[in-house]
């Protein structure tokens, strides 16, 4: 079993890779040659944690393997990264553990991929300028993947906690694209594409701060009861997902299919939009709405493209279990 620690990931997980990697499995996933096994996530009753393993098979990449971690809240005092993962790959034609791939990064960049992926085939062709909504450890991630996928010009930014907004617009510059902080309603009027990645157990962004053609990726939302948009806004968008049965429980979905605003059946994989067997964006003037989840195999399909990066690089840790 080779091991593969943090500083390897960071060094080999490029955010190509990670496109390549998360897009490849979406398309999988749509095909059912990939699937996603119930995922197991609850409190622990020690250190305030959440615990959790989700895990998968993808039968094209031949991925076998889960992810065990969590959210940590009192690490951040200790130096440490509050989300903490690893990922276990077996063999698939033996079941013999074949690696152990740190998770933190990789969780950092599949995340971001998936909206990259989102934004790739969903958002107009024209758009430039970004909104982002969140400004934690995720937000700069998603925005440097996001500015990989159009020409972006500018970014616009909001947060509640405001003085977390100038770390973002430092990662802006130093991509060298423009930075400005604005409310809400500024933001959706001037965006074109709007990532949202928060903790929030609440509406943020309303139907009345977006603007026809705009492309959201609603990233933050994991969880039974978390929430950052409006309802009335899911239901005024043509919605993609990664998986409809998580975005239905523990996605953004939850609160709209809740209200009975949206069908489970009306929503869309982003999959099937990668393969081509749906459209994509119908118009301009549409909203279009990705509900990013986080599914199991996006941290396989990555862990599995880091192992084969590392094949490539060089000597690799190796253990006998
Ligand atoms: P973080 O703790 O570093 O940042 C949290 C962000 O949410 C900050 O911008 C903060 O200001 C904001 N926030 C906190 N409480 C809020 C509230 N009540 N209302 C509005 N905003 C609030 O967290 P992070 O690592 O950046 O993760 C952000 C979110 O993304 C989390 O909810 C996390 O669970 C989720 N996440 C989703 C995926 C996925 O695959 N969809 C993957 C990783 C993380």
């Amino acid at each position: 079993m080779i091991v593969i620690p943090e500083h390897l990931v960071e060094r080999l997980f490029t955010a190509e890779a990670a496109f390549e990697a998360v897009e490849a499995v979406f398309a999988a996933m749509s095909r059912r040659e990939a699937e996603n096994f119930p995922v197991v996530r609850d409190m622990i009753g020690h250190a305030d944690a959440v615990y959790g393993i989700k895990s998968g098979f993808d039968r094209a990449g031949l991925a076998l393997g889960l992810k065990a971690g969590g959210y940590w809240p009192g690490n951040a005092e200790k130096g440490l990264t509050n989300h903490q993962s690893a990922v276990l790959l077996f063999d698939a034609d033996t079941g013999r553990p074949s690696a152990i791939v740190s998770g933190n990064h990789l969780t950092a960049m599949r995340t971001a991929a998936a909206s990259a992926v989102s934004i790739r085939y969903l958002a107009r062709p024209d758009a430039r300028v970004l909104g982002m909504v969140g400004a934690g450890h995720q937000a700069a991630f998603q925005m440097r993947a996001a500015l990989r996928q159009r020409h972006f010009e500018k970014v616009v930014g909001w947060n509640l906690h405001p003085e977390m907004l100038p770390g973002l617009a430092a990662v802006a510059q130093a991509e060298g694209v423009a930075f400005e902080a604005v409310e809400l309603d500024r933001l959706g009027a001037e965006a074109d594409v709007i990532i949202t990645i928060t903790s929030s157990f609440a509406p943020i962004l309303l139907a009345e701060h977006v603007k026809p053609g705009t492309h959201i990726a609603a990233m933050g939302t994991d969880t039974r009861g978390k929430q950052e948009l409006d309802p009335g806004l899911v239901a005024a968008a043509s919605v993609f997902t990664d998986e409809v049965a998580q975005s239905i429980s523990i996605g953004e979905c939850q609160h709209a299919v809740a209200a009975g605003l949206v069908l489970a059946e009306d929503i869309g994989e982003i999959g099937a939009v990668v393969t081509g067997a749906a459209a994509g964006r119908r118009s301009l003037e549409e909203i279009t709405l990705f509900d990013g989840t986080g599914v199991a195999l996006q941290d396989l399909a990555g862990a599995a493209k880091v192992v084969e990066l590392a094949r490539d690089a060089g000597p690799l840790v190796s253990v006998d279990l």
